[in-house]
């Protein structure tokens, strides 16, 4: 076991370095499935640090298996895509102790901690007490639907023992999985000249109401379980002038109870229904269903985990994080009833809106705590 002391010294020699790497990381862009430029970037990085066998897989996953001697392997997780469909690099600023940029709390600023925790285990030198392999994911967020997860989880298989999704702030330890299920609803109608066919069915109007009933169905009770619904993109039609003969909205459900998220399948199913008694058009596409919680293979080893992650972070900010259910990446172990936690190395705010910030000095915090959870393996 490292000294603590060591690890405050290590953070105070390499805090700098640190924002520094949040600042380039940030620079790179990467929406959901274009993750590619940041993944090479973590590759390039791993190796300059003296990583071997680093790669990049076919999800755009970049992979440091620090150590994969064939034994148990504990899996570390950063993702590298933020929610954000730009290309070019986004505006990045510090103000009053802050750093904002659009996706440097979820998930940038816990990429380059990840980086640097594993740089911390490939310099102590030791073999560790497990096979270790540290993973710069695709494709959590949004219609990413966990892509990157679920490949890295089927590359190293039953040998996955036990997870850790470095993800959102330091103060909540993510033990539950919620579930989603997200869908792409099209609606056609006959449309037609605004003037002429005036009265023939409108894919605008009809979705309008579509969504409204989606806003008043009720949500299941089960007691102790939150259950949430969104729409979240609209888009149709042709002019101004024109009746619309297409309209299509995103729309997403989750739950932490899997069978609530039955109840609200069974609400969007009888929604739907009624709509096309009446003759409109529905096409139901779906985008992406995100498990919930499975049955947990080693209950003991699940919250051992969980309490590391809290004694570390409570040993560092003097607050114990709040438990609290989450969809991350965790949901795919969680899903197979692998022992995982999701936690974040630093505080933040406007998480996934343009505002997003992180506070400067938490990421030494941040830091402190990996470096301690990471060296309780080594
Ligand atoms: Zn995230």
């Amino acid at each position: 076991m490292v000294q603590s002391k060591d690890i405050q010294q290590y953070v105070e020699q390499h805090a700098d370095e640190l924002l520094t790497l949040v600042k380039t990381l940030c620079a790179i862009p990467a929406p959901s499935h274009h993750e590619e430029k940041r993944a090479a970037f973590c590759k390039e990085w791993w190796e300059a640090a003296g990583a071997k066998n680093v790669y990049v897989d076919e999800a755009k996953n970049a992979v440091f298996p620090l150590c994969d001697s064939g034994r148990d392997i504990v899996l570390f997780m950063a993702h590298t895509d933020t929610v954000f469909p730009d290309t070019q690099p986004m505006p990045l600023r510090e103000q009053d102790g802050k750093l904002f940029c659009p996706g440097i709390g979820d998930d940038t600023v816990n990429v380059a901690t990840l980086l640097l925790a594993s740089r911390y285990l490939l310099e102590c030198g030791k073999q560790p007490k497990t096979d270790i392999v540290f993973v710069a994911n695709s494709c959590e967020e949004g219609l990413g639907n966990l892509k990157g997860c679920r490949a890295i989880m089927e590359t190293y298989g039953a040998r996955v023992k036990e997870v850790i999704s470095f993800d959102l702030d330091l103060k909540s330890v993510y033990t539950k999985a919620v579930g989603s299920a997200r869908y792409k609803i099209k609606i056609r109608t006959k449309g037609g000249h605004s003037w002429s066919d005036f009265g023939n069915g409108n894919a605008i109007s009809e979705a309008a109401l579509l969504i409204k009933a989606l806003y008043e169905q009720a949500l299941p009770k089960e007691s102790g379980c939150k259950t949430t619904y969104n729409v979240g993109m609209i888009s149709g039609g042709t002019s101004v002038n024109t009746i619309a003969q297409y309209a299509e909205f995103l729309y997403e459900y989750r739950s932490d109870s899997s069978a609530c998220m039955e109840q609200m399948k069974e609400n969007l199913n009888s929604i739907l229904d009624t709509f096309q008694e009446r003759g409109v058009q529905i096409e139901r596409e779906e985008l992406g269903v995100r498990p919930g919680m499975g049955v947990c293979k080693d209950c003991e080893r699940q919250e051992a985990l969980i309490r590391r992650a809290e004694n570390c972070i409570k040993s560092v900010t003097g607050k114990a994080p709040k438990r609290l259910a989450g969809s991350t990446d965790c949901n795919i172990p969680f899903s197979y009833g692998i022992p995982s936690v999701c936690f974040g190395l630093a505080t933040m705010g406007g998480t996934h809106t343009r505002e997003e910030y992180i506070e400067t000095d938490s990421v030494r915090l941040g830091l402190e705590v990996a470096l301690l959870f990471v060296s309780e393996y080594a």
